[in-house]
């Protein structure tokens, strides 16, 4: 069965729930069913609209006295905050962050040609994590080693940090594939949708 992606109340993509976990939350009125007009219904709504459908991408649930079918997309009602997402600490997410670039000569490399370092090396207790690792070019860590920076008079251009989530389509780019039918939506709510003031 197919799964349902979550926005929230702005049209911000935030995640991806299971179909009955997306029926259910339109059920209990915490979301309502986005349609392929961008319009939003509530369960009443579409179970009516689900009624004339005769088919529908997601499918259908029947049940004896009616069926529904599966929203693609669901808007929740209440939650208009964006959920605390992270970067995942993978290595193209590294690479991203420090746009291809050693991070001690500063200079652009194909991945082949890029490493990954710990500034404070692994044997003196240096973590693997955004605060540790950096990228670094293959002469570069030839020349660091087992070392830490300092020690070998090389320096950092850019200090390790962990970057900062952009939104809802970067959530969706490093997290999950995206259907076309979703990003159709996304990007028509994302441009098109009035911001409400905080
Ligand atoms: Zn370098």
């Amino acid at each position: 069965m197919n799964d349902t992606l979550v926005m929230n109340r702005n049209f911000y993509a935030i995640h991806i729930v299971g179909w009955q976990r997306a029926v259910s939350l339109l059920y209990q009125g915490h979301a309502e069913a986005v349609g392929d007009d961008l319009q939003t219904h509530s369960f009443d709504d579409w179970k009516e609209l689900s009624s004339e459908m005769s088919e529908h991408p997601g499918g259908f649930i029947s049940t004896v006295n009616f069926k529904i079918a599966i929203p693609e997309v669901i808007r929740l009602t209440r939650y208009d905050r964006l959920p605390r997402a992270e970067v995942k600490f993978t290595r193209r997410n590294i690479y991203q962050t420090y746009h291809y670039r050693c991070c001690y000569c500063g200079r652009q490399f194909k991945t082949q040609d890029l490493n990954l370092d710990h500034v404070v090396p692994r044997s003196k207790g240096g973590n693997t994590d955004w605060s540790n690792i950096v990228t670094a070019c293959i002469p570069c860590n030839a020349r660091k080693m087992d070392k830490r920076p300092e020690e070998v008079g090389m320096k950092l251009m850019v200090s390790p940090t962990k970057p900062k989530w952009k939104g809802s389509k970067s959530l969706l780019q490093f997290s999950f594939p995206v259907k076309i039918s979703w990003q159709k939506l996304i990007d028509e709510k994302y441009w098109n949708t009035e911001l409400e003031k905080r």
